[in-house]
C-alpha cells in the first residue's frame, strides 16, 4: 500500500495569470503535502520537440519566443514566467504518467489544458496535457474521463489523429465539442437537487472504460463545476464533488485500473479560502482510497 499519493509539482508551476489558473496550483500543493496526501516530485520542463510534435510546430513557436498574436491564444498576456510554467507542467503530465504506470496513482498539480487545439491555445489552455500523454505512450490506451465544467473539446480534436486517445467528457457547458466513436459528450443541467443524472453518466463512463479496456485514466478533477463558482453552470455542492471523486477512485481501485488525475479548472477567490479545499478534498478522497 502507497503512503502517499505520488505527485508533480514544481515551484515552476507557479505564475501570475489574470485567472486563479496557475496561481491555485502552488497553495494546492502546499496544502496537500502539509496534509500529507502526497509526496511531491519535481519533472523538471519538458522536451519542446515532443510540443513541436503534437501542436502545429508555428503555434509552438509562437508560444515558446512570446512573439505573434499565437503567443497570448489561451487567453492571457504572455509573459516568460507563463512559458515556464506551461512546461513545467506539461512535463509532470508526461513524468505523471509514468509514476501512475509505476504506483498504480498520480496526480500532477496542474491543468489538464483540454481546450488546447493541434493549431492554438483556448481558455486557458496552452498544450494539450492530455493529448500528450497519448502520444507519449503510443502502445497504451489513454482514457480521458473528464469532469471539468467545461467540455473537453480540445482532446476531442486530437482523437481523430491519436488512435489511442478517448475523451469522456461530463461537463454543464458545452462548446459543440466533436462527437464520434472515442469521443463522447454527456451535458447535464445543474445537479445540486439531484445527483443522479451525474451519478448515471459516471456509470455509464465507468461501463465504457470497462469495454475499452484503457492502460492509463486521466482523470480531469475539475473543482469548476462547484456552485459558487463563477462560471458554473452545474452548480454542485461541496459534498456532490467528493462523492464524485470517491466514485472515481473507488471504481479505478477495484477495478485495477492505473489512474493519474489533475485539477482542471476552477475558479474562485479568494484562492485560500474558496478553492484550496475543494481540489483538496480530490486529494483526500485519493488519500483515502489508496492509502488507508
Ligand atoms: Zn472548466
Amino acid at each position: 500500500m502507497l503512503s502517499s499519493i505520488p505527485t508533480c509539482f514544481s515551484d515552476n508551476y507557479s505564475a501570475e495569470t489574470s485567472t486563479a489558473s496557475m496561481k491555485k496550483l502552488a497553495p494546492v500543493a502546499r496544502a496537500a503535502e502539509s496534509a500529507g496526501y502526497v509526496t511531491l516530485h519535481d519533472p523538471g520542463l519538458i522536451d519542446r520537440e515532443k510540443l513541436r510534435s503534437l501542436h502545429d510546430p508555428d503555434y509552438v513557436r509562437a508560444f515558446i519566443t512570446g512573439k505573434g498574436d499565437l503567443a497570448a491564444s489561451q487567453g492571457w498576456k504572455w509573459t516568460a514566467k507563463i512559458r515556464t510554467g506551461v512546461l513545467a507542467i506539461n512535463a509532470g503530465q508526461i513524468e505523471g504518467a509514468r509514476m501512475a504506470m509505476e504506483h498504480g496513482i498520480a496526480a500532477n498539480v496542474a491543468l489538464g489544458f483540454h481546450h488546447a487545439k493541434p493549431e492554438r491555445g483556448w481558455y486557458f489552455c496552452t498544450f494539450n496535457g492530455l493529448a500528450l500523454v497519448a502520444q507519449e505512450f503510443p502502445d497504451k490506451r489513454i482514457f480521458v474521463l473528464d469532469c471539468d465544467e467545461h467540455c473537453g473539446d480540445g482532446t476531442a480534436e486530437f482523437t481523430k489523429v491519436l488512435p489511442n486517445l478517448y475523451n469522456f467528457s461530463i461537463n454543464g457547458t458545452t462548446w459543440g465539442m466533436l462527437e464520434s466513436e472515442r469521443s463522447i459528450c454527456r451535458t447535464l443541467k445543474p445537479v445540486k437537487e439531484d445527483f443522479t443524472p451525474y451519478r448515471d453518466a459516471l456509470e455509464e463512463a465507468f461501463q465504457t472504460i470497462r469495454s475499452w479496456k484503457p492502460d492509463l485514466i486521466i482523470y480531469q478533477a475539475g473543482a469548476d463545476p462547484h456552485v459558487d463558482d463563477p462560471i458554473s453552470s452545474h452548480s454542485m455542492t461541496t459534498e456532490q464533488l467528493l462523492e464524485r471523486d470517491r466514485m472515481v477512485f473507488r471504481f479505478c481501485n477495484s477495478e485495477k485500473i492505473t489512474v493519474l488525475f489533475v485539477l482542471a479548472g476552477g475558479y474562485q477567490t479568494p484562492i485560500e479560502d474558496k478553492l484550496v479545499p475543494l481540489h483538496l478534498n480530490t486529494f483526500r478522497a485519493a488519500y483515502e482510497e489508496y492509502c488507508l
